[in-house]
C-alpha cells in the first residue's frame, strides 16, 4: 500500500502544439456535430452584437419619433431575434454535449484498448487507481473541456470581432479609448492562467494518487485490519489529503482573485465609454442611442475576453488531464509482434482462404496464423538471464528443454525465480538476454496472441470475474456449450460442489470471486483453463488451496489434462508433483538438482531434505491430530 501512496505521476506525454492538434484531430472526426457547433456558436455572438444593435434603432427611433415611433416593429424584431437566439442555444447545447460524450467515449476506449495491450511489467509501476483515474476522470474531463470549450471559443471569438468592427464603425476614437484596455486584460490573463495550471495540476496529482490509496487500501482491508494498521493508513491518507487541500486552496485563491481583476477592467472600459462618450452626446457629435450602444457592448466586450480566459484556464488545468491521457495513448507495449511477424501473420492470411479459416480455428489447426507449425512439441530456455525493471537479476544463464507429454515441476525456496520462469515463458515479460525457443526458433517470431493463446494458466490466487460460475468457466472458450462447460468441470472435480450451491452453475461468484472460498476458485479456474483446451500447461501453486483430499481426487484429471501436452507445475507441497516427468529445485534462478522423484530421493540432497521436511511434518501433524 505505501508504494502506491508514493507513486510519482511521472507517465505523462508533453503536450505541445502537435499533440493538441493530434486531440483537436479526434474531434474533427465528429464533422456532423461540429458543423452545427459552428453555425449555432456563431449564430449566438450575431444575435447578442444584433440586440445591442436594435436597442440603439429603438432609443434614437424613440428620441426623433417620439409616440410615432414603430413600435410593433420594435417589439417585432426583438421577439424574432430571441426567437432566433433561442434556437441557435439549443442547437448548441444539444451538439457540444453530444460531442463531449462521444469524445469521452472514443478517448476512453482507446485508453482502455491501449492499457490491455500493454505487458504486465508496465502494470507492475502503475497501481490500479491511477490507471483507474486516467480512465475515467481524464478522459471525461479532457473531452467536456474540448467540447464546450470549442463552443465557447468559437462564441467568444465571433462575439470580439463583432463588437470590435461595430464599435469601430460606430465611432472610431471612442471605439480605439474602449479597446485600450484590451492588452492590459491580456498580460492579466497569462499571468493568472500559469499560476492557475501549476495548482490545478498538483491538485489532479494528489488526487490521482489519493484515488490510487482509496483503492490499494480498500482491496487490502482485510490485511490492514489483521494487523490492525488502521492508524498507520490513516496517517499516511492524511498526510495525501492535506497536500490535496493545500494546492486547492492555492488554486481557489488565484481563482478569486483573477476573475473580479478581470471584470473591474471590464468597467473600466464602460467607463471610458460613459465618461468620454457623453461628452460627444453633449455635443451632439453621438446619438443617444449610439452611447447606450457604446456602454453596453463596452461591458459585454469584456465577457467574452472573461469567457476566453475562463476556457484558456480551463484548458490549461485539462492540458495536465490531456498529457496522461496522451501519455498511456502513446505508450507502446514492450511486448509485441514484430513487423517480420506481423508481415507474416498478413501473408499467410491473404494467400489462401484456407490461412483464413486457420486463423479462426488456429487453436487446433496445424498451422498458426503465420504459417508456421501451430502444434508446440519443444520449449527451450537458452541462457536465459532476468531482471524486472527493479531490483536484481533473477534468473542467471538459465537453460531447460522440454518436450511434448513432459510434465516438469519446479520446486523450491520461496523467491528462487519459479513464477518468473512461468511468465517468462508465457511472454508476460522476454528474457533480458538468451533465447526462448519454441520447437528450435525464437518465440518472438510466433504471433504473440496466437502463443500466449496456447497456454492454461492457473495461480495460486486466481481471479474469477463477476457473473456466474458457468460464465467464469466459459471464459476459456466463449463458444463453449453447457454441456463442454460441466464436463470440463466433472473433469477437474469441481462439478460436485458446485451443484451443492444454491444456483448451481449459475451461482454468482461475486467481486473477485469473494463468494467462493480459495480452493473452490482454484478449481473453476481449472475447469476454465481446461475449456480453452491449451496445448501447454502452467500452475503456479494451483493445488496449494485444494484439501489434500480433493487434491488426490482431481490428481486423475490433471494427469488426462496433461497426456500429451506440457506442462509447468509449481507446488510447495511435494506429495502433488511425485509423478511428474522431471522436477527441477529451483534456487536463486538456477536449476540446483533436476530428475524424477525417486531419482532425487537417490541423491540425497536439496529435495531429499525438502521432502522428508515437508513428510516428517506432515506425519507429526497426523499424530498431533
Ligand atoms: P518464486 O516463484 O520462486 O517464489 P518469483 O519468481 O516470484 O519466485 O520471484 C523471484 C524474485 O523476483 C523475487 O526476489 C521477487 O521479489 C522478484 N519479483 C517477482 N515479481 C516481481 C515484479 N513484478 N517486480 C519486481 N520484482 C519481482
Amino acid at each position: 500500500m505505501p508504494a502506491a501512496f508514493h507513486q510519482e505521476d511521472e507517465f505523462r506525454a508533453r503536450l505541445d502544439a502537435g499533440l493538441w492538434w493530434k486531440i483537436f484531430r479526434r474531434a474533427l472526426h465528429l464533422k456532423r456535430y461540429l458543423v452545427p457547433l459552428l453555425i449555432s456558436a456563431v449564430g449566438i455572438a450575431v444575435c447578442d452584437a444584433t440586440y445591442v444593435q436594435i436597442t440603439r434603432w429603438v432609443i434614437d427611433g424613440v428620441a426623433r419619433d417620439g409616440a410615432d415611433a414603430p413600435f410593433t416593429l420594435y417589439i417585432a424584431a426583438s421577439f424574432g431575434l430571441t426567437l432566433a437566439f433561442a434556437v441557435a442555444v439549443w442547437v448548441l447545447i444539444e451538439t457540444a454535449g453530444n460531442i463531449a460524450h462521444r469524445l469521452a467515449h472514443d478517448i476512453r476506449r482507446d485508453c482502455f484498448d491501449r492499457l490491455l495491450s500493454m505487458e504486465l511489467a508496465f502494470f507492475d509501476t502503475r497501481p490500479a487507481g491511477w490507471l483507474i483515474a486516467r480512465l475515467t476522470a481524464d478522459c471525461n474531463r479532457l473531452a467536456n473541456v474540448l467540447a464546450w470549450g470549442s463552443l465557447d471559443f468559437t462564441w467568444g471569438l465571433s462575439y470580439l470581432v463583432l463588437v470590435a468592427i461595430s464599435l469601430l464603425l460606430m465611432n472610431w476614437r471612442l471605439g480605439l479609448l474602449v479597446l485600450a484596455v484590451v492588452p492590459l486584460l491580456a498580460l492579466i490573463s497569462v499571468y493568472f492562467q500559469r499560476k492557475m495550471l501549476l495548482s490545478a495540476r498538483e491538485v489532479r496529482r494528489v488526487n490521482s494518487q489519493i484515488t490510487a490509496a482509496f483503492n490499494e487500501s480498500i482491496q487490502g482491508v482485510r490485511t490492514t485490519k489483521s494487523l490492525v494498521r488502521e492508524q498507520a493508513n490513516l496517517a499516511e491518507f492524511q498526510h495525501l489529503s492535506t497536500g490535496m487541500f493545500s494546492a486547492a486552496v492555492l488554486n481557489a485563491r488565484q481563482n478569486a482573485l483573477y476573475f473580479p481583476l478581470v471584470t473591474t477592467l471590464g468597467t473600466l472600459g464602460a467607463g471610458l465609454a460613459l465618461w468620454r462618450g457623453g461628452y460627444l452626446v453633449e455635443n451632439a457629435e453621438l446619438s443617444l442611442g449610439t452611447l447606450v450602444a457604446f456602454i453596453n457592448f463596452a461591458i459585454q466586450f469584456f465577457h467574452p475576453i472573461n469567457q476566453l480566459a475562463l476556457k484558456l484556464a480551463e484548458l490549461q488545468s485539462a492540458q495536465a488531464a490531456g498529457e496522461r491521457v496522451l501519455g498511456l495513448l502513446a505508450a507502446e507495449p514492450a511486448i509485441k509482434d514484430t513487423p517480420v511477424v506481423l508481415a507474416a501473420v498478413a501473408h499467410a492470411s491473404d494467400s489462401a482462404a484456407q490461412s483464413k479459416f486457420e486463423i479462426r480455428k488456429s487453436k487446433i489447426s496445424p498451422l498458426a496464423p503465420d504459417g508456421l507449425p501451430g502444434a508446440i512439441d519443444r520449449i527451450e530456455f537458452r541462457a536465459v538471464s532476468f531482471r524486472y525493471a527493479t531490483g536484481p537479476t533473477v534468473l542467471r544463464d538459465f537453460h531447460l528443454r522440454v518436450q511434448r507429454g513432459d510434465t516438469v515441476a519446479l520446486v523450491g525456496a520461496s523467491g528462487g525465480g519459479k513464477s518468473t520462469l512461468v511468465s517468462l515463458l508465457c511472454r508476460f515479460y522476454e528474457p533480458s538476454s538468451g533465447q526462448i525457443l519454441v520447437n528450435g526458433r525464437d518465440y518472438r517470431e510466433r504471433p504473440l496472441t496466437w502463443y500466449q493463446s496456447q497456454f492454461g494458466v492457473v495461480l495460486q490466487t486466481p481471479h474469477l470475474f463477476q457473473g456466474t460460475i458457468r460464465d467464469n468457466i466459459r471464459y476459456g472458450r466463449l463458444d463453449a456449450t453447457d454441456a463442454e462447460v460441466e464436463a470440463a468441470a466433472r473433469l477437474v472435480n469441481a462439478d460436485e460442489f458446485i451443484r451443492r450451491l444454491d444456483h448451481g452453475y449459475d451461482t454468482p461468484v461475486g467481486e473477485g470471486g469473494n463468494r467462493l472460498s480459495t480452493g473452490q476458485r482454484q478449481l473453476v479456474s481449472f475447469a476454465r483453463a481446461l475449456l480453452a483446451n491449451p496445448q501447454v500447461f502452467v500452475m503456479d501453486e494451483a493445488t496449494s488451496s485444494i484439501d489434500t483430499e480433493t487434491e488426490r481426487l482431481i490428481q486423475r484429471g490433471l494427469e488426462t489434462m496433461f497426456a500429451g501436452r506440457i506442462a509447468f507445475v509449481i507446488a510447495h507441497r511435494l506429495s502433488t508433483i511425485r509423478r511428474a516427468s522431471r522436477i527441477l529445485v529451483i534456487d536463486h534462478g538456477r536449476i540446483a538438482e533436476a530428475g524424477t522423484h525417486d531419482e532425487l530421493l537417490r541423491q540425497r540432497g536439496h529435495y531429499y531434505q525438502l521432502y522428508t521436511g515437508q513428510f516428517h511434518h506432515e506425519r507429526e501433524a497426523a499424530v498431533l491430530a
